[in-house]
């Protein structure tokens, strides 16, 4: 997506303490006028450059979008021989097939091969779609200290939790930067005002689904003691779907990377994955 051009008034506006309301219509209006398509009322247009993957399976079944980190000319982490682009595409699908082996949701992969998006190419695809839940698999390095292990999960927060999650969120968002140059034009500030305003919701809901996880991932997972944590994550952003960064652990440490690459290993990280999503999904429904 180009850059969009913003109101001038702007900087004055927040100046003058306007209402959050007065904003909202304001940025809004900018953004139709720049030439933006505003596909929902209250919020801008998912970024469109991404395809949009294949999705099998009844349209009134709930759409869960998976997105393996990283892929293409961005690695991610790596130790123990692996690249964590490679790793979690095999935890994504090991996820997917454990979904759609029981059926009743369909599934979609964000990259089902080693291609590169940006963080909001892919919750836009998740936007895009009206998928009911978005979760984001990565993998982490602790460099030369190959003892750290253990899998911890993500969801948004402006505020780090820790000064391991804020270093984790700044690794994380650096891929959209290439040779220094910010690939996603979309200013921090904006994105940040209508995240306050919108995502009131989709927040307890993506706290609920990090809530299942670690419950469901009980003895089958290997969690760090801080399993729970909260960052300033690019790709958490989409504002009205529930998204959740699961760091699956360290490939630095044998074990975990043994964990992640085995079939055994995968298809338990799946079971547990996959039946935290069914719960969610199943309590949403009966909620709505
Ligand atoms: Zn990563």
């Amino acid at each position: 997506m180009g850059a969009r051009a913003f109101p001038p008034m702007l900087p004055a506006m927040l100046l003058a303490g306007i209402g959050a309301a007065t904003l909202l219509a304001f940025l809004l209006a900018g953004l139709a006028g720049a030439g933006g398509h505003v596909a929902r009322v209250s919020l801008p247009a998912p970024v469109d450059a991404a395809a949009l993957p294949d999705i099998r399976g009844d349209e009134s079944l709930p759409l869960v979008v998976i997105d393996p980190g990283h892929g293409g000319h961005d690695p991610g982490a790596s130790g123990s021989g692996f690249e964590e682009k490679n790793v979690v595409l095999g935890l994504a699908r090991a996820v997917r097939d454990e979904l759609e082996r029981e059926g009743g949701v369909r599934v979609a992969l964000t990259r089902n091969d080693d291609s590169y998006l940006l963080h909001a190419e892919r919750y836009g695809i998740a936007r895009r779609l009206g998928a009911r839940l978005f979760l984001s698999i990565h993998a982490d390095s602790a460099g030369e200290e190959d003892s750290v292990g253990g899998a911890s999960i993500y969801t948004l927060s402006n505020r780090a939790s820790s000064g391991a999650a804020a270093r984790f969120a700044a690794r994380e968002n650096a891929a959209d930067r290439l040779n220094g140059i910010d690939l996603n034009a979309q200013s921090d500030t904006v994105t940040g005002i209508l995240y306050d305003l919108a995502q009131r919701r989709t927040s307890s809901q993506s706290d609920e689904v990090a809530a299942l996880i670690r419950r469901e991932g009980e003895g089958a997972i290997a969690f760090h003691p801080q399993d729970r944590r909260y960052a300033a994550l690019k790709v958490l952003r989409a504002p009205d779907v529930p998204s959740v960064l699961f760091e699956s652990g360290f490939i630095t440490n044998a074990e975990d990377a043994r964990r992640l690459t085995s079939p055994e290993g995968r298809e338990r990280f799946a079971r547990a994955i996959a039946r935290a999503i069914r719960i969610y999904l199943a309590r949403e429904g009966a909620a709505e």
